[in-house]
Parts: structure tokens; sequence; C-alpha cells
């Protein structure tokens, strides 16, 4: 290839830090001013100019160009900051970014396909240049964070999650395709938005919605094979539940808003038991929505005791309980349930208020709606628990059910205190409280891992158990020191390669696994297929 477009390739493009024999040997002479300088300095000026930004929308655009222009960099910055950048390519300015897509992207980024490539899905599919791909991250754009329908703009979220399957969880980012199936939207001021740039028109459900869905998906089979990863992200919960039963016997498939979204949150409630006591069987749990996050984390509760306890899981799911906008889920309700609630619904009165009828030991809140773990709330359950623990998941910041510092107020310091969006550490009659947040981003990047190397071919919930517990082992005593249920995101890609080893080692268990030989050492095979980002030499 010529110089000229080496530099234009964001895979092989270096910028400056090409070597003086490199530029002789690719045409690169007089192509760059003469100095060289390393990947570190480089690294150093964006990081300064990306600083600079006072608008975090801003800061999302500079690391998407850089992306466009020099993928390596953009992972090395990504990797070596990943507290500070995490914000910014993923929530919440993501969802600004989805929110404006239409006019802030210049390349697009990922595949479209939308009702216009129905009957040709197939060879949309081969247009796209990388023939090996390991993991898709899909959307219909219909429930996109806690944004709503931002129907093709929801794009953003699959380039997002995919550019930390890279960075976080090692998988190639070649491997990765992110994938938008426009459906059409029944947002208002994006269909009536000159700019939008998806299909003007209503969603297709019913029939012509799941026809395209099926193309699709055996599309994907058909192209990329039966180990490619299938990842289904922010759909709305009518489609997301019944997408995953459908594909889950035929495909490798993975809801993270359902299923990530329960392996993490079971595996702060499995760390969280050092610090408040007592086995998973002897809590009760009371959820506030009974949505995609709730009843996901309730079913994996429900499995990992009855795993621990022997007991059938239909038992099992009986200390736990959830509440919907309707009120308390109960069998007089049965006939007008969802089908995902249907398992939750128990013999009691039906009652409308919060802590009415049940007392729990832990408290989850995962409705979407803010503020909604009010003082009286808090009191309540602090009343009759020593040291109850809290999860306050709904995001963003100000959808969350209640702060860190109410927590820790309002329980007299004796709450345990997780939730989704971040807050700072909370100093309450001199002891500093650390909350911990239950962050999707410490299952997702290492649970696919674990299934591309282990050549996976089904998706188990054993191996959403098997995630769990390898994060919860990754807290420290020093973590537990100062109230941490999940350990510091500085450590994450050792916290991914070692839930990418307990997945595949799940799977080779499970007979899921096609590759064969089993590797000896998980986690020693699992960090060598890492992708790095450090540059390349050309010879
Ligand atoms: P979803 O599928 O739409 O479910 C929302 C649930 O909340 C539904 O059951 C709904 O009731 C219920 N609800 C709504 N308003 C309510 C109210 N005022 N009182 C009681 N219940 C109410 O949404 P989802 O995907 O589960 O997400 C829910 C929230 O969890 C979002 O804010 C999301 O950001 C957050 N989340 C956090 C994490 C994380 O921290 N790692 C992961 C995933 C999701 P009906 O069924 O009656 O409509
Ligand atoms: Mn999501």
């Amino acid at each position: 290839a010529s110089g000229y477009s080496l530099l234009r390739d964001p895979q092989y493009n270096k910028g400056l830090a090409f070597t003086e024999k490199e530029r002789d040997a690719h045409y690169l002479r007089g192509l760059l001013p003469p100095i060289v300088i390393s990947q570190q300095l480089q690294e150093k000026k964006l990081m300064q100019n990306i600083r600079q930004y006072q608008v975090p929308l801003q800061k999302y655009m500079a690391l998407m160009d850089l992306q466009e222009r020099n993928e390596r960099l953009f992972y090395k910055l990504l990797i070596d900051n990943v507290e500070e950048l995490l914000p910014v390519v993923y929530t919440p300015t993501v969802g600004e970014a989805c929110q404006k897509y239409g006019s802030i992207f210049r390349r697009p980024q990922g595949l479209y396909i939308s009702l216009k490539e129905k009957g040709k899905i197939l060879e949309v599919l081969k247009n796209w240049p990388e023939r090996s791909i390991q993991v898709i991250v899909v959307t219909d754009g219909e429930r996109i964070l806690g944004l709503g329908d931002l129907g093709c703009q929801g794009m953003g979220i699959p380039v997002g999650k995919l550019s930390l399957y890279s960075a976080l969880g090692g998988v190639r980012p070649s491997a990765c395709l992110p994938i938008t199936i426009d459906v059409g939207t029944n947002n208002e001021s994006l269909l009536k938005d000159e700019f939008y740039i998806g299909l003007r028109q209503k969603r297709a459900t019913g029939k012509e919605y799941s026809d395209l869905l099926h193309e699709f998906m055996c599309a994907v089979k058909q192209n990329y094979g039966e180990k490619v990863l299938i990842q289904f992200e922010d759909f709305a919960n009518h489609n997301a539940f019944e997408l995953l039963a459908k594909y889950g016997t035929t495909h490798l498939v993975f809801n993270d808003d359902i299923q990530g979204t329960a392996s993490v949150v079971l595996a702060g409630l499995v760390a969280a038991l050092k610090l408040i006591g007592g086995s998973l069987a002897e809590h009760t749990f009371l959820f506030l929505g009974a949505g995609e996050a709730g009843t996901g984390i309730a079913e994996l509760i429900a499995l990992e005791i009855s795993k621990q306890t022997k007991a059938p899981v239909e038992e099992c799911r009986k200390k736990i309980w959830l509440v919907d906008s309707k009120g308390l889920i109960v069998s007089s309700r049965k006939n007008s349930l969802q089908h995902f609630k249907q398992p939750w619904a128990h013999e009691q009165e039906p009652v409308s208020t919060l802590l009415d009828a049940v007392k729990p030991t832990v408290l989850i809140g995962t409705s979407g709606v803010g503020k909604t773990f009010t003082k009286e709330v808090v009191e309540t359950i602090a009343s009759f628990n020593d040291k109850p623990l809290i999860f306050a998941l709904s995001n963003p910041t100000s959808q969350s059910e209640c702060t860190a510092e109410e927590a820790y107020t309002w329980s007299q310091g004796r709450a345990t205190f997780a939730s989704g969006s971040p807050f700072d550490p909370v100093e309450y009659n001199g002891k500093v409280y650390v909350p911990g947040q239950a962050n999707n981003c410490y299952i997702f990047p290492g649970f696919g891992l674990g299934l591309v190397i282990s050549g996976a071919i089904r998706v188990h919930d054993d191996m959403l158990l098997a995630a769990s517990e390898a994060l919860a082992k990754q807290v420290t005593e020093e973590n537990y020191k100062q109230g941490l249920i999940y350990p510091p995101f500085s450590n994450i890609r050792k916290i991914s390669a070692n839930i990418a080893a307990s997945v595949a080692a799940k799977a080779y268990e499970l007979g899921l696994a096609t590759h064969l030989p089993r590797p000896a050492n998980l986690v020693k095979y699992a960090e060598s297929c890492m992708y790095t980002p450090v540059y390349r030499h050309y010879r």
C-alpha cells in the first residue's frame, strides 16, 4: 500500500510514531513532519487535549475522531485511563451522543440494517469489510439507556459497548461488529427532525418485526458460523425476553440488560455477604421495578440459592419479591401479568406501598424512577435490619433511587450501598464510606472473552453464575474494609481475564466449548489472547 493510504487506515496508522525505517520502507517520507515520537508521548498529548474540553460531548467526539484516525492509540488511551474515559465513551455521555447522532457523526460506524434491507440481509453482512467476526452487539434502538426510543440513532450504544469489549475484555477490534436494526421509531420528535438519519415511520411490530429479526439471526449464523456471540442491547422488554428465549437454543446469544446486569448484581450480593453476614438463602429480597433488570437479577439469585441449597428453583423464588408500577406482584394479578413476571406472583394480598407486606434484608431499585428510596423507606428497612443492603440501580444519576449519602445517613452508617451510576465516597460521623458501582462493564467484556476463547456455541445460566463468582473473588480484604463490594476498576483487564477463564471453564465442563483441547491454565490462556494496543513494527 502507499504511504498515503497507510496514514488513512486507522488499523495501521501510527501518525508521528512511524519510525525512520518505516518512513523509508513505506513511502511515508514527506507525508509527516520530521519528528518521530513515542506512543506514550502521543497519549500524553491527546489526554491533554481531551482534558481541555469542558463539555463531555466534545470529549466524546475527540475520542471518536481518534478511533477513526488511529485505532491503537484510541485503545491505549481507553485502557490506560479507564476510570476517566469510561463515562465518556459509555454512559452517561454516549446517551447524549445518541440523542444528537444525526448531527455529530462524520463517517458512519457499524452496520445499519433497516426494513429496506429485508430479503437482502446476508448481502448487507457481506458488505462489511471484516470476515472473521467474534462479537456482534445489536440494538433496535427502542430503549436506549434510560432515554427511551432513539430509533436508528441508537448506533452509539453498540459502537460504545464494543469498544469496551476490546479495551476491557481484549477482544480484537476487527472481530467486533456493531449493528443497528431500524424498524422505525415511535419518537415523535425524531420523526419530525429533518436531520433524523433513520426510517421515517412508526415502529414495525408483530410479524413484520419478528420476520426481519429472524432473517437477521439466520443470516448472521450463515455468514459467521455458530460461534459468533450476538449480544442484544437496549431492546424494550417486550421484545428482549422473547428474543433471548427464542434464539437461546439455536444461537450464541446474550442480553446484557437482563443477564449482564444479573451477573454483576449477584457478584455484589455475594461479596456483600462478607460484610452483612448470612448465606444468600437466609436473606429476603425486595425489588422496586420488575422489568429486564429486576426479573433478570431475581432469577439469577434464585438459581444461585438453588445451587447452594439443592432446593428446587421454584422454592427459592419465594423469598424474592418484586414490585412493579401496579404494586406488589402477587398471585391474584396472575392473569394480567406479562410472561416474565409470572414466576414471581406469590401468594399474598395485593399491596401498593413498598415495604407494606415484606420485610426485606436486601432492597434493590430497578424501576428507572428516581428518589423512590425515601427517608422513610431507608429508615424502615434500617429499623428491622442491623446491616441493610441497598442497591439503587436506576440510571442515570438523576434517576437513582437515593444517593449514597442518603443511604448512609438515613441508616446511621449501617447500610451497605451500591448503585448503577457512580457516587463519590461519603464521610459520615468521621468515617469514610465508599459506595460500590454495579457497572455492567465488570462482567460483559470478560464474559464475552470467555465464550470466544473456548469457542462456546451456547450461553448457559451456569456461565453467568461462574462470572459472578469470579468477580466477587476479586474483592480484596482491603476493599471490604472500605465497605466496597466491587473491586476497583483500575484492575479491569485482570478481572476480565479471570472472569473469562471461569466462563470458559464452565463452557468446557458443560460440553459447550469447541476450542479443543482445553488449555490447561485458562487464566494465562485468556491473558495471552487479549488484544493489546501497542504499535506493531512494519518491515
Ligand atoms: P424496564 O424493563 O422498562 O423495567 C422497568 C420496571 O420498573 C417495570 O417493571 C415497571 O413497571 C417498573 N416501574 C416503572 N415505574 C415504576 C414506579 N413508579 N414504581 C414501581 N415500579 C415502576 O427497564 P430495565 O431495563 O429493567 O431498567 C430499569 C432501570 O435499571 C433503568 O434505570 C436502568 O438504567 C437500570 N439498570 C441498571 C443497571 C446497572 O446498574 N448495572 C443495569 C441495567 C439497568 P411495569 O412493568 O408495571 O411497567
Ligand atoms: Mn443496555
